[in-house]
């Protein structure tokens, strides 16, 4: 077969351009070489409908070792009792989840997506929106912090089924025992989703939601540092609380309910290259190395956040305590879009976000989310967070002056090339 150059051509393109750009996009991040070989090998022929030692497929003795190894490594990373690791991607696991427990038109309370909730936490043009019935707590405005009250008001005035915390755009601590106590009033189960701090909670440096929330769903691929992916966890297996049957008419308890509703539920044949990547990503995340990494990503975000208030900027909350933080532009006279497009051309790369109580539409918004994830696998510490926080400074205080963007695009090569990837 004739080489594909078409695409292979635009691939080293984006090498290159992963390579001499600075990535601070908070849900991103740079896998190891053997977990892109791991998504790269011949495990993509495979097709494994059902769970080791239960396939509706010949031939998966070997795919069986693999989707065991990375369920048991997932296990041992999070504390988890039960975990399935099928899940195509974090939205795919939410969807999961949500066919498992919910029915359509039951209520779901969930962190409101305008002011750093996911979209599939009841967002009204995505499925948890259309198929259930949404209602959601936010931020107080004075502290950008979770407003607890509201959200123990909502649920013992509406009574919702399914509580779900986490969040995309949040750079704070959850207290999940709270939200805990809160369900136990009212006989709702609560879904943490961590796909953004998950790195940070399965190395101690956040609190762990497994001892107070049902059911927790993340995604792999952001401070996990592994392959595009989401996975489902639980710290203990527990009966349906909801009485809910199988189609059988079976009351089943919730790890089966949920294995069911990955597959046959929301998805066919698991991809077991994804799932081999994630076993590799597991164990890397087991490794003290793997520990120093993520620690130095809070450090880093820490240092990156002092840099941003020292420059006048405002962040959410006032600064973070995972790996992301949020800033608003709403006393820089310029918009999270025009702020993005002027970081872009010089290779640095965030995305415009919506900030609680934004006055502008999410096209446009009134802040940008940044993340230290990625640049901390490229070797940055928290040394080098001034110099980035300097160079975004330069571009946003004169957004239009193509020399000054120019000068700083020489300046980012420059820095990014001291920490190389991929050689
Ligand atoms: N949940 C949260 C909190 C997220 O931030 C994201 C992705 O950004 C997802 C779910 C969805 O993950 P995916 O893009 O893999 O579907």
């Amino acid at each position: 077969m004739k080489r594909d150059t078409q695409i292979f051509d635009l691939i080293n393109q984006e090498l290159d351009r992963q390579e001499h750009g600075l990535e601070l996009i908070a849900s991103e991040n740079f896998v190891s070489k053997q977990v892109i070989e791991a998504a790269g090998s011949v495990l993509t022929n495979k097709y494994a409908e059902g769970l080791p030692g239960k396939r509706y497929y010949g031939g998966c003795q070997v795919v069986d070792q693999v989707e065991t190894l990375a369920i048991e490594r997932a296990k041992e990373l999070f504390g988890a009792a039960w975990v399935n690791v099928q899940p195509h991607s974090g939205a795919q696991a939410n969807s999961a989840v949500m066919l498992a427990v919910l029915q359509p038109g039951d209520k779901i309370l969930g962190f409101d997506l305008s002011h750093g909730g996911h979209l599939t936490h009841g967002s009204p043009v995505n499925f948890s929106g259309k198929l259930y019935q949404p209602l959601f707590y936010g931020v107080v405005k004075e502290t950008g912090l979770i407003d607890y009250k509201k959200l123990e008001e909502t649920a013992l005035a509406e009574k919702p089924k399914l509580i779900i915390c986490g969040a995309s755009a949040y750079s704070r601590e959850w207290d999940y025992a709270f939200i805990r106590s809160v369900a136990d009033k009212i006989g709702a189960l609560v879904l943490a989703d961590i796909s953004h701090p998950a790195g940070l909670i399965a190395k101690g440096l956040l609190a762990d939601p497994l001892p107070h929330c049902h059911i927790v769903t993340t995604t792999t691929h952001k401070t996990l540092r592994g392959p595009r992916g989401g996975m489902i966890m639980m710290g203990q297996d527990f009966e349906n609380p909801f009485g809910l049957k199988t189609p059988k008419g079976e009351t089943k308890m919730m790890s089966a309910l949920l294995d069911a509703a990955v597959f046959p539920g929301t998805q066919g044949g698991p991809l077991e290259h994804i799932i081999a990547a994630k076993a590799v990503a597991f164990g890397e995340a087991l490794t003290d190395e793997y520990g120093t990494y993520i620690k130095q990503v809070q450090t880093n975000a820490q240092a990156m956040a002092k840099a941003f208030l020292e420059k006048g900027y405002g962040i959410i909350s006032g600064g973070t305590d995972n790996h992301l933080m949020l800033i608003d532009l709403r006393n820089k006279n310029i918009t999270g879009k025009l702020a993005e497009n002027a970081l872009e051309k010089a290779d640095i790369t965030v995305n415009k976000n919506m900030v609680p109580f934004d006055d502008k539409s999410p096209f446009v918004t009134s802040g940008f989310r940044v993340g230290t994830a990625a640049i901390t696998s490229r070797g940055m510490k928290e040394s080098d967070m001034q110099a980035v926080v300097d160079l975004i400074d330069r571009v946003l205080a004169d957004a239009e002056n193509e020399e000054t963007i120019a000068a700083v695009r020489a300046e980012v090569r420059d820095l990014v090339s001291k920490f190389p990837l991929y050689k």
